[in-house]
């Protein structure tokens, strides 16, 4: 079997059949070696697997649930095969961009949100990212069981981790962590090294409502988005924003002190802006491995979705209240 484009007039070469795509271990190539038709496969196979699963969207799941079978489902079947396709940089892009989306809808959340910010909010690493370690993996295990060296791979995986000395390459838990640094720089956020770990206590946990509440927020969604509300909706305040809202509103004093108090006592800090307590609390809190912090990081989580469910239930009555007027 030959795998180019018929232009000849002739199906055959010596007998053997010449065709322009070809479907091998499990992975679509077509005559240039790219997996254009691939990913056009994976496209139709992920809408027909969202509309079937649309029920996943009604909340019967918490984030932590819907994250596993997204997981184990584009783990499994989507990424299947594509460490050996990374050098295709655009069609990576693109593949990472439909996972996203579908993240999104799964998710919930409006297809504008900030796709940096799910993505540090969630803990996610970029599909290159994951590939890449993924490779690394396969090249080790490789050599060892064949007791070669596997070096088809080596100038990628130099050009995309910027080294020159393959040798040195390991499968690193802070590439993960370094990626969503560079992330949090852009969003202007600090992200602490034990923010992977802790985010089992934040996000992954099966209150369901908060949940989803926290990550809404972690993404800058809701009635304090200026492009959505111009005034403050609760205290009609005409420079509306996240941090008017949450820092400043007249309507959330009681909340806000309240919050704001007990982050500072669980953390011994001294922040005087709620937002930013927020914000180290998620992101950047110190991590050890002690186990009287991992009881007040719950706490200090759990005080946060408390302020966040208040917030946005205020946000609810209004909007309720202009519906009906
Ligand atoms: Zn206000």
């Amino acid at each position: 079997m030959i795998l180019k484009n018929k232009i000849e007039n002739n199906d055959n070469i010596d007998g053997y059949p010449i065709i322009n795509k070809y479907k091998y271990l499990g992975i679509m190539i077509n005559d240039k070696m790219t997996i254009q038709s691939h990913i056009g496969n994976i496209d139709k196979k992920l809408k027909k697997y969202f509309e079937k699963n649309y029920i996943l969207n009604k909340r019967f799941f918490s984030v932590k649930s819907i994250m596993l079978i997204f997981g184990y489902f584009h783990k499994s079947r989507l990424l299947y095969g594509l460490p050996a396709f990374i050098d295709q940089k655009s069609k990576i892009e693109r593949i990472d961009r439909v996972m996203t989306t579908n993240i999104k809808k799964l998710l919930k959340l409006p297809i504008s949100t900030n796709t940096q910010r799910l993505k540090l909010a969630l803990g996610l690493p970029d599909l290159n990212t994951y590939l890449v370690q993924r490779l690394i993996k396969l090249k080790i295990k490789y050599e060892n069981t064949f007791n070669e060296k596997l070096t088809m791979y080596d100038e990628t995986i130099k050009k995309i981790l910027n080294i020159d000395d393959i040798s040195k390459v390991r499968i690193s838990e802070n590439y993960l962590y370094n990626k969503l640094k560079d992330i949090g720089l852009e969003e202007n956020i600090d992200i602490n090294k034990g923010f992977i770990t802790r985010l089992k206590n934040r996000l992954y946990s099966w209150y369901v409502d908060s949940d989803f509440i926290l990550l809404k927020f972690m993404c800058h969604r809701g009635s304090f988005r200026e492009d959505i509300n111009e005034k403050c909706i609760l205290c009609g305040y005409p420079e509306n924003s996240i941090e008017h809202v949450v820092n400043d509103c007249k309507k959330l004093c009681r909340e806000r002190r309240k919050t704001l108090e007990e982050l500072n006592k669980i953390d011994n800090t001294n922040y005087k802006k709620l937002l930013k307590a927020i914000e180290y609390h998620y992101y950047s809190k110190k991590y050890t491995n002690g186990k009287e912090e991992k009881k007040s990081d719950k706490k200090g989580v759990k005080i946060i979705k408390e302020f966040l469910l208040e917030m946005y239930k205020k946000f609810g009555a209004v909007k309720k209240k202009n519906d009906d007027e």
